[in-house]
């Protein structure tokens, strides 16, 4: 494989570093962002109102790589679900839901996903490996230009991006950031603050440091009421519990484009839609400005886990809302091809077993630095070679 640097690793001050290094003025760089995310231009050759001899260098030096398509379905309700491959046998999905009034691009973060959420078809394939910044944005970069080309349409597609797909975002920290913040350069993608939304299981940290270095819409996957129950649904609970959830969230609030938070529930019959937890909703909902999605389960073989009957979520939704806790209930979208909320699990068949055991070595070590604790993770402690 091709070593050479991806320029769809880099935001603008990577670009500017690169184009000194080689030679070049700094506005190079913004000609450069231009070509590859305005444009979508892939091929170097074809910069033309780059110098030859500029050209000729960063041809030579670099490379525009996206992870290749293994395979693209479209739902009979238009959502489009894209299966890219990033190595190792790991595959990663991501999601472009239409409606009348904007786009939506739903992201992957990460090969997997170690938080092992009880009703994630993601969480229960484990983690393979953090996705690169190049990896992240060319899910935007592959998708918007596609389906420009495809719908025949010069004008932008992709109003907003929801960082929700596999994997946990703020676990891959530094990538997400770079990807971010090429969203939101006007100079790659232009989006506002407001319609890029980062979903996180509530690493409370890293809610912190978001708030800091870029703060976009925050959602967080709450689905559970209380500490006892959401130990089990998102094992992440036992380390950064509600309460400390809650007061990241003020502190987030703070500093974010929108003066809510967003908190995601997915209802599973028998589980988490008794009307006391949507009581117990409505005391956390007095501590954070916040709203409810309430996210009707689809179900995954082995899950063990249904969805929770239409009437009882309309009935959950109406005791919240009555208490005057903004709630919707999410419609969902591409069923027939898998790619609804929670079903997305991108794992091929083929990885060999040394791919897999490396990889998730790598990926625990990476955790670990990251200061998760290995209790906390759904990866083997394997050793690449033993
Ligand atoms: S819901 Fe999100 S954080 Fe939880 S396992 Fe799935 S991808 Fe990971």
């Amino acid at each position: 494989m091709n070593a050479s640097p991806n320029l769809l690793d880099m935001d603008a001050t990577a670009l500017v570093a690169f184009c000194t290094q080689l030679g070049e003025k700094p506005f190079r760089a913004r000609q450069l962002l231009r070509w590859i995310h305005v444009n979508g231009q892939s091929d170097i050759q074809a910069m033309s109102d780059l110098a030859k001899s500029f050209r000729n260098k960063l041809a030579s030096s670099a490379q525009i790589f996206a992870p290749p398509v293994l395979k693209d379905s479209t739902a009979s309700d238009g959502t489009r679900k894209w299966l890219l491959e990033v190595g190792g046998g790991n595959a990663v999905e991501t999601v472009f839901i239409p409606e009348p009034d904007r786009g939506t691009l739903c992201v992957s973060s990460q090969a997997g996903c170690a938080v092992n959420c009880s009703f994630c078809s993601t969480g229960k394939q484990g983690f393979s490996r953090n996705l690169t910044p190049g990896e992240i944005i060319a899910q935007l970069w592959m998708a918007e230009f596609l389906l420009r080309r495809d719908l025949n349409q010069t004008e932008r597609i992709i109003s907003n991006v929801v960082m929700m797909g596999m994997g946990e975002p703020l676990l891959n920290y530094e990538p997400v950031l770079t990807a971010l913040r090429l969203m939101l350069d006007d100079n790659a993608y232009g989006l506002s603050r407001r319609r890029v939304t980062l979903s996180t299981s509530g690493v409370v940290p890293m809610i912190e440091r978001l708030a800091r270095d870029l703060p976009v819409a925050l959602a967080v996957s709450l689905h559970a009421s209380n500490d006892r129950l959401r130990d089990q649904l998102v094992p992440l609970n036992k380390k950064y519990p509600i309460k400390e959830l809650l007061t990241a969230c003020n502190f987030y609030l703070k500093y974010a484009p929108r003066d809510f938070i967003t908190f995601e529930y997915c209802m599973l019959d028998g589980v988490n839609d008794f009307d006391t937890h949507a009581y117990e909703l409505i005391k956390l909902a007095e501590q954070v400005k916040c709203k409810f999605n309430l996210i009707p389960f689809n179900p995954f073989e082995g899950s063990g886990l249904k969805r929770s009957p239409k009437q009882r979520i309309e009935r959950f939704a109406k005791i919240l809302t009555d208490a005057g806790v903004f709630t919707t209930i999410r419609k969902t979208r591409g069923e027939d091809i898998d790619a609804a909320c929670g079903q997305l699990a991108g794992a091929i068949q083929d990885r060999t077993k040394l791919a897999q055991r490396t990889l998730k070595f790598t990926a625990k070590r990476q955790l670990l630095n990251q200061g998760v604790s290995s209790n906390d993770l759904n990866v083997e402690t394997i050793r690449p070679y033993s």
